[in-house]
């Protein structure tokens, strides 16, 4: 696959009201348009207020991760479309109209996110962090600051899935609903897939990964199946589509850096519910 890649941004002057600070965001999938085979690259993000953080923590939000991001999204993205011709809101602190936060990619989402916070003051940008040397244990410390973090954009000649042919036929039902597929396609994960499987975080990330791929691969002649059908197929095949899943897109969430024990290159995760906080 080839990809072209940019960094979270700290510049961010670009502001259309008098107090709050806003950013271009380019979204490493974007909107798209199946009629068009067209990608709308280009939303504005403001940085947050209290408004941006009690959405986070609302009551409804505290049930359900994804719906508390969402809320937050619809609150810090401004305008959407180059010039704001897509959506243009008119007051900064206004809930965007649910339809287009859902419809976004997570990856889009997440990077849309990590703007805002990176614009919002070195408090919001900036985690200090311990982590352990994958090599020689020893304990390291350092800052994670989120400007640099960076993006891996989505192949735009492509549309936001893949399709591929199945290593075997699935078959689901029996005698005259019986139906097979050999082939399908696992899309993107959107905003509404995440706020969907965000009711049932509390399983473990096995029982997530399939909730996920339940959720997001359609079988040709089929459709989506059942995540307790696709529980029952054999493990060889569920690794198949765990690897077409695998799609490489949006932020990278590790940063690199040399230990000072060992002196070897070693890489710490974003945890990214600590910039939430
Ligand atoms: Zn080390």
């Amino acid at each position: 696959m080839t990809h072209e890649s940019h960094h979270i941004q700290q510049q961010y002057k670009e502001t259309m009201y008098n107090i709050q600070e806003s950013t271009k965001v380019l979204l490493p999938v974007g909107f798209y348009d199946p009629s068009t085979k067209q990608y709308t690259r280009h939303v504005e993000v403001a940085e947050w207020t209290g408004y941006t953080q009690e959405a986070l923590t609302s009551p409804i939000a505290k049930n359900n991760y994804n719906i508390g991001i969402s809320n937050v999204l619809n609150i810090v993205v401004q305008s959407i479309g180059e010039n704001g011709e897509v959506f243009r809101k008119s007051n900064p602190n206004s809930m965007l109209p649910d339809r287009f936060m859902r419809q976004l990619t997570n990856a889009d989402r997440e990077v849309i996110l990590l703007q805002s916070l990176a614009i919002s003051g070195e408090e919001m940008r900036k985690r200090a962090c311990t982590d352990k040397c994958n090599h020689c244990g020893g304990e390291i410390s350092y800052d994670f600051d989120l400007t640099e973090v960076e993006v891996l954009e989505w192949d735009h000649s492509k549309p936001p899935w893949v399709e591929f042919d199945l290593p075997k036929q699935i078959t689901v039902g029996s005698g005259n609903l019986k139906l097979t597929s050999g082939h399908a396609k696992i899309k993107l994960m959107t905003g509404l897939d995440a706020e969907v499987l965000g009711k049932k975080s509390d399983k473990g990330e096995f029982a997530m990964l399939f909730e996920m791929l339940a959720q997001c691969t359609e079988f040709d002649g089929i459709g989506k199946i059942s995540v307790d059908v696709l529980k029952s197929q054999p493990r060889s095949f569920l690794d198949f589509l765990k690897r077409q899943a695998n799609l490489q897109v949006g932020a990278i969430p590790y940063k690199k850096f040399q230990c000072h024990h060992c002196g070897e290159e070693t890489e710490a995760k974003l945890d990214l519910a600590r910039f939430l906080v």
